[in-house]
């Protein structure tokens, strides 16, 4: 599922923020191209964390939320993620899911 426009817009600005208040500058530019406009891949992902290599995958087992940001020139993409931006809040199901197991232990 896509994001809104709006949506978009307001997470790219979060993120804008994020990154520019955590290394004290604005203008990130890419790493590979110096271009310095990125668009969202249009939602979040969220890889499986495992404990070994070639272990089953476990639904509902814990997650790396991260942002893809997408270079618009060269296509470069990079992952940040999306607790350390500060945007927990997008992922509601996820924190719920986390209580449940809290209370479980
Ligand atoms: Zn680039």
């Amino acid at each position: 599922m896509a994001l809104s426009k709006e949506k978009t817009e307001e997470i790219v600005k979060k993120i804008e923020e994020a990154i520019n208040r955590k290394t004290g500058q604005t203008g990130f530019k890419c790493p590979i191209c110096t271009n310095d406009k990125f668009s969202l891949a249009g939602g979040f992902t969220n890889d499986f964390l495992m404990d070994r290599l070639g272990g089953g995958l476990v639904i509902g087992g814990p997650v790396l939320p991260s942002v893809p940001i997408v270079c618009t020139n060269c296509g470069n993409t990079f992952f940040l993620n999306a607790r350390v931006l500060g945007l927990s809040e997008e992922f509601p199901k996820e924190e719920k899911k986390k209580e449940d197991v809290k209370k479980n232990e």
